[in-house]
């Protein structure tokens, strides 16, 4: 019945492994796991080395940064296990799956809901930045939901590992075939600081108000070509009823060269956040 790793042997003593399987992404199993002594749900995030490619010091540099990080818009890492054949990392439970799943449910956000998970991720994203954490792999995948209510929080995840789990070129063919999220200094391979992550909040704003993403090609290399192009639109059909605030947020963010875009702190202070919260006021 065994067939993946061989779990911790302290791990298995706290911890109850279910067989619920939250995700697959690109380098790691997530399961539900239960603390013994108490009977809560946390997620557990296995890791094999094998897909570390002898990179397994930068790791745990990496973790131990990961393990200081602690914020209510960010998946926390709160233990780790480690065997010879994986590692093992304790988060909180995101029980309201991805972003990504909901927006397919859906189709589209209204503008204020739009706003209000555009917030929440860029606090987080505020926050990592201040911890010089770069997540560079920001997209609806790694956005997950706290729990199932209408206004669940939004948590990021995956945040830190994309840095030792990839390299280069890796990025692009790990994510998954369609990476639309990445910025185009990155596909150049000319940048990947803190700015990579506002370009993708700006495509990943763009995708939740229209349902689709704005950069398009029949193949990898035509997309490529049109993220690099930097080149959108905004389709009558589908954007007639957003407003001209809500385009011209994504208009900051989408921009060309990387140190011309907003930080997380100003991006927050764009007047369409608090033309939404206004409105909210005003609508029951
Ligand atoms: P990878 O580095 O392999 O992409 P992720 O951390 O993105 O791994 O996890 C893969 C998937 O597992 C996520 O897209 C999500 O669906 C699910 N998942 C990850 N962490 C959690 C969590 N804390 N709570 C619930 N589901 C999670
Ligand atoms: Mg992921």
């Amino acid at each position: 019945r065994e067939r993946g790793p061989r779990m911790h042997p302290d791990m298995l003593e706290l911890y109850e492994v279910t067989d619920h399987v939250l995700g697959v992404g690109t380098f790691a199993t997530v399961k539900e796991i239960k603390l013994k002594s108490t009977g809560k749900s946390y997620a557990l995030k296995i890791i094999l080395k094998k897909s570390l490619q002898g990179k397994g010091t930068m790791l745990n540099t990496e973790i131990s940064i990961l393990s200081k990080v602690r914020h209510p818009n960010c998946v926390s890492l709160l233990e780790l296990f480690e065997t010879e054949d994986a590692v093992y990392l304790v988060t909180d439970l995101a029980e309201g799956g991805e972003l990504f799943d909901q927006l397919l449910k859906k189709g589209s956000y209204t503008e204020g809901d739009a706003a209000r998970l555009v917030r929440e991720m860029l606090l987080g994203v505020e926050y990592l930045h201040e911890m010089d954490i770069v997540h560079r792999d920001l997209k609806p995948e790694n956005l997950l939901f706290m729990d199932k209510t209408d206004n669940a929080r939004l948590m990021i995840t995956d945040f830190g590992l994309s840095k030792v789990l990839t390299s280069g070129n890796d990025v692009l063919m790990t994510a998954c075939g369609t990476p639309g999220y990445v910025a185009p200094e990155v596909l150049e391979q000319i940048g990947h600081g803190k700015p990579v992550d506002i370009w993708s909040v700006g495509v990943i704003a763009y995708t939740l108000l229209c349902g689709y993403t704005p950069f398009w090609g029949e193949d990898q290399a035509s997309l490529f070509e049109c993220i690099i192009s930097g080149e959108y639109e905004y389709e009558e059909e589908y954007w007639k009823d957003i407003s001209g605030l809500a385009k011209a947020f994504i208009d900051s963010l989408l921009v060309r060269p990387a140190e011309k875009r907003p930080t997380a702190t100003q991006a927050l202070n764009h007047p369409w956040f608090r033309a939404m919260l206004e409105q909210d006021m005003v609508t029951p």
